[in-house]
């Protein structure tokens, strides 16, 4: 099975301490035990208290050589080993080794608390069953679902999970599809309904024909996007990286300084300077912080993840955590995109006829507008009729059928043409047929707000977002009416792609420098706009993996307050990071106060860096923005969860 290859590729999910260092460490921690404990004369006590040091210390010695080889770089945990060999200069050789050893332990404590709490959010966002029943030949065989390809059918029975996305051949059921697509939902399935990998069976057995194999069905799909948003560094990380580079020798310096040239200045006593300048070294380990910064960056995006909102890279959460204004777009995000024919008027034509060459005009576009027209005609289409088909983005369609040319389009095709429309009494989208370049008569369509915009707005206000605007390429009626149902102030009508996009751009001009501007679309001609704002988002299609790709954020339902979750989510995860950057900051402060003025100990200050690394790699989890327990619940047993589910026969 794939597994160990899928583990691999997380970086942070697989971190995991050396076991030669954890055998040296219990080694030395034992050797320093004797040394405590029993009267060994003075000479053999430092023997030993040597071994120790490098025993513990080796390992960074190497790293940090071959580190300054290859990049320059200063590895900043060689601080501790020149702390701890310091100490010996001073007759402190029993303090400098206890330095190492709790510096050691403490970071294979961290790496492990880490380690376990990023297999943690991969386990809740790895939903995938390790068997389905495979139908082969009216028989059901039990397999790995790696093996399953496209076309061939698995048979779901109530309480298991769906392993790959399809579509249903038989079988009634409900799906609970909370768990990847996040909020609560049951959705009720049958023949011809799609379904998706990560969903629970409830009720019914489902035999289901699979349409994405393993590596391609949304639950791998989701977890790609988590790892690689996770493997590329932070800004915030790699500022803190560069700054290492100047910190260690910075570092050295203060120590020297405290350490050396005060004494010498001043005549103090050497030895007390002295310690408390190894002490400052002792207390400078940034290390537990990156580790702490990554996981944060890892639970944050694994988060939204859980609730279907796919950040693509950690810099993203950084910018949406300001977001100030949201724009959306109207036609398939706040409303749900699904036209209706609500009225058709004609003005010499039978209504029969227009909507035959209406819907031959709409026949070529896949515009929502028009696969409503063509549903609406209820006609046997037949193809080559048509010549010369034409679609004008944001405008309408023009073909030519039987030698008559047929326009369907807005009012401002018809402006273009010179063709003068019927105008009056509209309150719904409208297309305006004219045949022969003279108008002909007019089809009105309505479309359904989106259940949950209402929601969607009211969740933006309560986070204080003061500008939501709406932006669409239909009329200033229906713009109006649904902004005001959904208390949207400002509004852009009749915009087209250009338009959409120079507004962004105005838009953003008006904003303070710092704050950001997200814009949800559907990536249907709203490409340019997605990728000029702060943050693009789309909404609501599972099918590709171009849609993953081309925003900043993808959600996947169709659900507009996702948005405000999104946020909130991001904001969260900004206030954990700099939390633990504060923490961090704050009390290795005060440990060097303490050490300046000699109130703490080398010990003390070692003690108080393992306390600080373990603090602020467990708060990091705080950026999950949920409960590990209660989603753990919602999940598919896995073989290493227990290992009593007998698979052997499988590998
Ligand atoms: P939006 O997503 O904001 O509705 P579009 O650019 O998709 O913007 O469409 C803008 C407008 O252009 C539509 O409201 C409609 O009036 C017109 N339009 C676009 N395509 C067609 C089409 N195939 N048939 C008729 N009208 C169309
Ligand atoms: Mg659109």
């Amino acid at each position: 099975m794939s597994t160990t290859k899928r583990k691999t590729r997380f970086q942070l999910w697989s971190i995991k301490p050396h076991i030669l260092v954890i055998v040296s460490i219990v080694v030395s921690t034992l050797l320093y035990a004797a040394v405590v404990f029993s009267l060994f004369p003075s000479e053999i006590r430092i023997f030993i208290l040597v071994i120790c040091v490098i025993l513990t210390g080796y390992d960074i010695v190497f790293d940090f050589v071959r580190q300054m080889i290859k990049t320059r770089d200063f590895n900043e945990n060689i601080l501790i080993v020149l702390a701890a060999a310091g100490a010996f200069l001073i007759e402190r050789g029993t303090e400098g080794a206890a330095v190492l050893i709790i510096f050691r332990i403490g970071g294979v404590i961290a790496t492990k608390v880490a380690t376990k709490s990023s297999d943690t959010i991969k386990n809740l966002i790895d939903l995938r069953p390790d068997t389905v029943n495979a139908v082969v030949n009216g028989a059901i065989v039990r397999q790995v679902p790696g093996k399953i390809k496209v076309g061939e059918t698995i048979s779901v029975s109530p309480g298991e999970w769906i392993a790959l996305d399809g579509v249903v051949l038989s079988g009634d059921s409900s799906l609970d599809i909370s768990a990847i697509f996040g909020g609560a939902e049951s959705v009720p399935v049958r023949k011809d309904s799609r379904v998706w990998s990560g969903s629970l069976n409830r009720t019914g057995v489902l035999n289901i024909r699979v349409t994405h194999d393993f590596d391609n069905s949304v639950v791998s799909r989701v977890l790609r996007n988590v790892e690689n948003a996770t493997e590329k560094k932070s800004t915030t990380e790699k500022v803190i990286r560069k700054y290492a580079r100047f910190y260690v020798p910075a570092i050295m310096l203060v120590a020297i300084i405290i350490g050396i040239v005060v004494p010498a200045i001043s005549g103090l006593p050497f030895d007390r300077w002295l310690t408390r300048g190894l002490g400052f070294l002792v207390i400078s380990s940034t290390s537990a912080l990156v580790l702490s910064i990554s996981l944060t960056y890892l639970a944050g995006i694994g988060g939204a993840a859980k609730k279907g909102i796919l950040i693509k890279n950690a810099d993203i959460v950084d910018t949406v955590a300001r977001t100030t204004s949201v724009v959306f777009d109207k036609t398939g995000v706040l409303t749900t995109g699904k036209y209706r024919v609500v009225e058709i008027d004609s003005l010499e034509l039978s209504v029969e006829r227009l909507m035959m060459l209406a819907a031959y005009a709409e026949l070529n576009s896949s515009h929502p507008i028009a696969q409503a027209i063509v549903a609406a005609a209820d006609i046997e289409p037949e193809y080559s009729r048509i010549t010369n088909f034409r679609e004008i983005p944001g405008r309408g369609t023009e073909i030519e059928i039987a030698g008559n040319s047929v326009v369907a389009g807005n009012e401002l095709l018809m402006n273009e043409m010179q063709i003068k429309p019927d105008k009056t009494q509209i309150d719904a989208t409208v297309v305006y047929i004219a045949v022969n370049e003279r108008y002909a008569g007019r089809i009105l369509l309505s479309d359904t707000i989106q259940p949950d915009a209402k929601k969607a707005v009211k969740a933006l206000h309560a986070l204080g977002i003061d500008r939501i605007a709406l932006f669409t390429g239909d009329n200033k009626e229906v713009a109006a009416d649904v902004a005001s149902q959904l208390g949207i102030k400002e509004f852009y009508a009749e915009c087209l792609a250009v338009d959409k996009y120079s507004r962004l751009k105005g838009l953003m001009e008006m904003q303070l420098s710092g704050d950001k501007l997200v814009y949800v679309g559907d990536g249907v001609n709203d490409q340019p706009v997605l990728d000029a704002a702060d943050i693009g988002v789309t909404l609501g299609n599972v099918a590709t993996d171009q849609e993953f790709e081309n925003a900043d954020i993808h959600v996947l339902t169709s659900e507009p307050s996702k948005i405000a979750a999104a946020i909130s989510m991001s904001r969260g995860t900004v206030k954990t990071l700099r939390q633990n950057i504060l923490l961090t900051v704050g009390l290795k402060g005060l440990v060097f106060i303490l050490l300046a003025f000699g109130i703490a100990s080398m010990w003390m200050a070692a003690l108080a860096d393992v306390a600080i690394s373990l603090a602020i790699v467990i708060d990091a989890m705080g950026a999950l923005g949920m409960k590990v327990e209660e989603i753990n619940k919602l999940r598919p047993r896995r073989v290493d969860d227990k290992g009593d589910i007998d698979n052997t026969e499988l590998s």
